[in-house]
């Protein structure tokens, strides 16, 4: 008997000896947006390992998994909720594809912007989008703010599913909202003195980021499609009147409808990407761009 035990005291030093973390050993996460991937991996650091079910280019309000996705599915510990439109239609069969998965919502604590409401200018306040899902806008990523809400379900979710290393998440944590904290404050300074705060996008994601630095959004789209011919004519005309200089677009939608206005005003067209991984310097881009096109 004395043998044995002496065996495993030997066995039990070898195995805690082995280096701690392989890529098999990393907590696997799931998000549902590339911006999410960043968030997960500034709090989960090396310990996690995420994915995200939109791929790059696609676009989160029309998406569909495949089946390849949902088959990789099973081999996630935690999924980071953020409800877009493809999260929710698809959650019955997420959930179904790994039953055992923990789960939790980043936002939770979200201080929820309507769907589009300031879309217009008043007068086609009827022209309500289908963009929105229960009446909420769903692009809660976009702003530091709102972002800084969502780090704390993401930390209790990772301690969750490895309550070892809640330290390390704490800590990492504690670093991402400082330099959240500290992007605000750039991104403030960088939009700070501008006279024309209004600016023209075709999908209109910048609902929260205008909210934070007192900036307004005006959409082309209407209803989540292109606009109709005397659409168009009442967009060019507050465009013109709000003197817009530059219309963006986004890679994952289409160009056609700002190219026109564009033309017809006199204004550029430039990309802004809601969607990038590399979310806090695509903030950055996201402001200067801004800056330079308000000028
Ligand atoms: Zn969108």
């Amino acid at each position: 008997m004395k043998k044995y035990t002496i065996l495993s005291v030997i066995l039990l030093s070898v195995l805690l000896s082995l280096p701690l973390v392989s890529a098999a050993d990393k907590v696997q996460v799931l998000v549902s947006i590339p911006p999410q991937t960043y968030f997960v991996q500034r709090i989960g650091g090396e310990l996690v390992e995420v994915a995200s079910m939109l791929p790059p280019g696609a676009f989160p309000h029309t998406f569909e998994p495949t089946a390849k996705q949902m088959k990789a599915l099973s081999q996630a510990e935690l999924y980071v909720r953020i409800q877009v439109e493809f999260e929710q239609a698809w959650w019955d069969k997420i959930v179904a594809a790994n039953p055992g998965m923990s789960v939790v919502d980043s936002t939770q604590t979200i201080d929820w912007l309507e769907g589009t409401a300031h879309h217009h200018e008043e007068g086609t306040e009827e022209a309500k989008d289908e963009h929105e899902h229960n009446g909420r806008d769903p692009h809660v990523w976009l702003s530091p703010a709102a972002v800084k809400l969502q780090t704390e379900a993401i930390y209790q979710g990772l301690i969750h599913v490895d309550p070892v290393h809640k330290d390390t998440y704490l800590r990492n944590k504690e670093q991402f909202v400082a330099d959240l904290e500290a992007l605000d404050q750039e991104i403030r300074q960088i939009l700070a003195g501008l006279k024309n705060r209004t600016f023209m996008v075709f999908h209109p994601s910048w609902a929260y980021f205008a909210r934070d630095y007192q900036l307004q959004q005006l959409s082309i789209e209407l209803e989540g499609k292109e606009p109709s011919a005397a659409e168009m004519a009442q967009i060019m005309k507050t465009a013109q009147a709000q003197n817009i200089r530059a219309i963006f677009v986004q890679p994952q939608t289409s160009k056609r409808s700002a190219e026109i206005i564009a033309s017809q005003i006199g204004a550029q067209v430039k990309v802004l990407d809601p969607l990038a991984a590399d979310w806090l310097e695509n903030l950055r881009r996201v402001a200067q761009t801004l800056a330079e096109s308000l000028q």
